[in-house]
């Protein structure tokens, strides 16, 4: 997939002080789904042009969990087409352009500028040229889009849904990449992620400015947020209050505000931030980290050279191969990437590849074991294998009535085999310690509530 952007307005180098990327050189950089490329094809006073090129690694994709079903295919045509893995690469790459900052030369960053960006592919099923149109021409865009045939050496089999597509108006290259940001997923209708509270902020922080008066809105904002009612009310809300228009929807987007904010650093990144803290401090060196998952913990222990040697263990294959996809794709110094190691392991059992570490990390893992398994899985950790600490979180599960989704009496997760409240984890943790020497803290995580507590809860066990 690539986009380039071209300007005609001298010094047109200067394009690469807005994009924050110089003309000379080419650059690389690591996404989720894959690479991403920038380079400059051309680069002259008159004339220059910025090239974006997304390399989509479709295995790693379709081997991801709970991947949807589009992805879920080895053969798709995600690695060609102009889709939110376009806005990801945009956020990621372009950011600070995108966010419309350019230290060095603001005034540049204000100044509308004659830019063409031009979409190698753009898939535009269901007869969509007219709402290509009717999304970027509002804009002030003259767009051009020339349809390519299924085969070009078989006129007969008539045309595909596929696309190119230039878009040309003199806008703030902020603008352009804003507009790109949104509207690109918008016109592709299959976006690559689940939609969460955070696409709403993010959908209203890029399209601040514009999509309040587009004469669109609706549609954009439905099929942004893939048309998930809830949200798409609360972003339309939102919308009309930016207009002035509705005092009532204003009171609403208050609501929405307070909410966007609590989600805006997700409950689970808190929680792996809170337990690397803890071991932070702990002083420990060699770690353990039980359930890795797909590692997301693993990177954040991989990044800090205070652990020398750092072991994620499962009992999922699929997942241990997801972490070393992380892992290998995450930047380390020479030398870094030993230090960490995968085992494919189940914790109800005694592993003696466990033994003699300075701590040990169990993130909302012992809610997937069976009760009358947790005896063992006690047994083969605080028994056997024995780490200095070990760091322990699980859902508390009094906090379950805040969540508005979640019928009475139901887990949070499928597998859940069980949630605990902070009474009856507090009963377990002191159980272990008795058993196997051990003294247990227990504090809750995310914003507590003075009633129900956290929406999750942590125990830190240091061996006597
Ligand atoms: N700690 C990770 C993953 C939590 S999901 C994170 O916080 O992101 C729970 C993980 O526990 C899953 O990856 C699952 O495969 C693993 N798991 C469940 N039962 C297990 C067992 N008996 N032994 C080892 N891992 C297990």
């Amino acid at each position: 997939m690539l986009l380039t952007i071209t300007t005609t307005r001298p010094p047109a180098t200067d394009l690469g002080w807005l994009l924050h990327k110089h003309p000379d050189r080419t650059q690389s950089f690591d996404v989720t789904f894959g690479k991403v490329h920038v380079f400059y094809p051309e680069a002259s006073d008159g004339r220059c042009t910025a090239a974006l090129l997304l390399d989509v690694d479709p295995v790693g994709l379709a081997r991801r969990d709970r991947a949807p079903e589009l992805l879920a295919q080895y053969v798709n045509d995600r690695p060609y087409v102009a889709s939110s893995f376009l806005s990801v690469a945009i956020s990621q790459v372009f950011g600070s352009a995108l966010g419309g900052s350019c230290k060095l030369k603001p005034d540049l960053a204000e100044e509308p500028l004659p830019l063409v960006a031009r979409l190698a592919v753009v898939p535009c099923r269901r007869g969509a040229e007219a709402f290509l149109r009717r999304l970027f021409e509002p804009l002030g865009y003259a767009v051009t889009a020339t349809r390519h045939p299924l085969d070009d050496h078989h006129p007969e089999w008539g045309e595909s849904p596929y696309f190119t597509v230039e878009l040309a108006a003199r806008v703030r290259v902020a603008e352009l990449l804003s507009h790109l940001y949104v509207l690109v997923p918008v016109l592709d209708d299959e976006k690559h992620y689940w939609v969460a509270h955070d696409e709403v902020e993010k959908l209203l922080r890029h399209g601040e400015g514009w999509l309040a008066t587009h004469p669109e809105k609706e549609q954009i904002t439905a099929r942004y947020l893939k048309r998930q009612g809830k949200l798409v009310r609360s972003a339309l809300a939102e919308l009309v209050a930016d207009d002035g228009t509705d005092p009532d929807d204003a009171a609403a987007a208050n609501d929405l505000a307070e909410e966007r904010l609590e989600a805006r650093v997700s409950l689970h990144e808190r929680r792996l931030n809170s337990v690397l803290a803890v071991l932070q401090e702990s002083g420990a060196k060699r770690v353990l980290d039980l359930g890795c998952g797909e590692g997301k913990l693993l990177r954040l222990l991989a990044a800090d050279p205070r652990f020398t040697e750092v072991v994620g263990l499962d009992v999922s294959v699929r997942s241990l191969e997801i972490a070393k996809q992380r892992l290998d794709r995450t930047r380390l110094f020479d030398g870094q990437r030993e230090r960490i190691k995968l085992l494919h392991g189940a914790l109800t059992y005694r592993d003696a590849r466990l033994e003699g570490f300075d701590a040990a990390a169990v993130v909302e893992v012992i809610e997937h074991l069976d009760p009358p398994r947790l005896e063992a899985f006690a047994q083969a950790l605080f028994g056997c294998a024995r780490p200095g600490v070990v760091v322990l979180t699980t859902p508390n599960r009094e906090y379950n009535v805040k969540f508005e989704n979640l019928p009475a009496g139901k887990f949070r997760h499928a597998d859940h085999r069980f949630e605990w409240t902070r009474g009856e984890f507090e009963a377990w943790a002191s159980a272990v310690c008795s058993r196997y020497g051990y003294t247990a803290h227990l504090t809750p995580l995310g914003d507590t509530d003075p009633t129900v507590g956290g929406p999750s809860q942590m125990a830190v066990f240091r061996r006597h």
